[in-house]
């Protein structure tokens, strides 16, 4: 799960990262009065919102609420502006990059240090690479004092123990949120020492079971500022499995085989999870039509994986779920759907009719969901 920036820096201030003070404003939200100069920074989850215009100074020269609509009726990489943080600007000496994260083929963490940060990061690691500072850590051993003095003198640090206080904050929240990347860019000097400017914090969605509260927290700060979305509930008398994952791909199945396969596929065609659906059981059309709701519940759903293979489950059934879905929601999702087993010409036959495509290989269907997925 990706956190938007706002709910990194509450995690960075939590564990002493210093961070300017700010306030997030809502679409909705009545102007108040501010003191200028502040950034007002939209909150997306994708990268590049400098480049992008996602970024702007207000210096108190004109009506801030101009700025604020300007930030609104923004686009950044097809995502939509719903939330916008507003913050102290800080004067910036000089920005450094800094981020955790996993060398998964090596099985170890690693400290990336960049002597120059900043927007222009990506753009440094491959033209400067001499720029950019490795350092590998032992998970076991955790970081090393000689670690950061060597890092702070590559990356040209004066104010060693500050600097130190952070990279252990930032290792610290890496393990105990069990985070696959914590990264600050910039990481700020200033006349008040070093400031956290931006946050970039992923969660690992496969230590949902240890933080179950805390994704819950962030799912809920993410449907605030995301809005729309059907918000169906499962009964106890459903057999109804609901996932819910941080990715943006819905996978609906009515078995578990099938669908941790089709899992599996999603991962190995590039794609992430945004919840899944299990029907479980002798199911019906209404169990078809209320795992539709439930999976498009979740706004960050950008295609939807039907996979059926009918034993006891009949496709006649599953097609009229679909069916309906489709008639009484009409959403413009994408939903890529393969079905077979019993009854599955009669299912194939009503979907034809309803100008709903079926396909059958599983493999094209995962590509075509996530191809779609990735382009929106
Ligand atoms: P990103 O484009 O999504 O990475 O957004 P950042 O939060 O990293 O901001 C992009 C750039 O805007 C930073 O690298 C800074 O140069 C600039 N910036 C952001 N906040 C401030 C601030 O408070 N003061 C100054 N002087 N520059 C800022
Ligand atoms: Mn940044």
């Amino acid at each position: 799960m990706k956190l938007y920036e706002f709910q990194g820096k509450e995690i960075f201030k939590k564990y002493g990262i210093p961070v300017q003070s700010g306030f997030l404003i809502y679409a909705n939200d009545e102007v108040k009065h501010f003191t200028p100069p502040l950034v007002l920074k939209a909150q997306v989850l994708v990268g590049g919102r400098g480049k992008a215009g996602g970024i702007k100074v207000w210096d108190g020269s004109i009506d801030v609420s101009k700025i604020i609509n300007e930030l609104f009726a923004l686009k950044i990489k097809k995502e939509k502006v719903n939330a916008i943080l507003a913050l102290e600007k800080v004067d910036i000496l000089r920005e450094i990059y800094i981020s955790i994260t996993f060398n998964k083929s090596r099985s170890i963490h690693v400290l990336i240090a960049g002597t120059s940060g900043g927007i222009d990061i990506e753009k440094t690691a491959k033209l400067n690479k001499e720029k950019i500072h490795f350092v590998e850590i032992d998970p076991f051993l955790g970081i090393s004092e000689y670690q950061i003095r060597g890092i702070a003198k590559k990356i040209n640090i004066k104010s060693y123990l500050e600097f130190k206080k952070i990279i252990m904050a930032m290792y610290n929240i890496f393990k105990e949120y069990d985070a696959t990347l914590v990264e600050i860019n910039p990481l700020a000097m200033t006349p008040d020492g070093l400031i956290a400017i931006d946050s970039k914090i992923n969660l690992d969605d496969h230590s949902y079971f240890r933080h179950e509260e805390l994704f819950k927290k962030f799912k809920k700060e993410k449907k605030l500022i995301q809005g729309k979305g059907l918000d169906i509930s499962k009964s106890r008398d459903d057999t109804i499995t609901y996932v819910p994952l941080s990715g943006n791909i819905g996978v609906i199945s009515d078995g578990a085989g099938t669908g941790l396969f089709t899992l599996d596929l999603i991962s190995k065609f590039g794609g992430t999870v945004a919840n899944y659906c299990e029907l479980g059981g002798i199911t019906n059309s209404e169990a078809m039509l209320k795992s539709l709701k439930m999976v498009t519940g979740d706004s960050m759903i950008k295609s939807i994986l039907v996979v059926l293979i009918g034993g006891f489950n009949r496709m006649d059934e599953m097609a009229k779920g679909i069916i309906k879905f489709k008639k009484e929601f009409n959403k413009d999702i994408p939903i890529f759907i393969r079905m077979c087993g019993t009854k599955e010409e009669v299912g194939k036959q009503l979907m034809r009719n309803a100008n709903i495509p079926v396909y059958n290989s599983l493999n094209d269907i995962v590509e075509k969901a996530v191809n779609k997925a990735m382009e929106s």
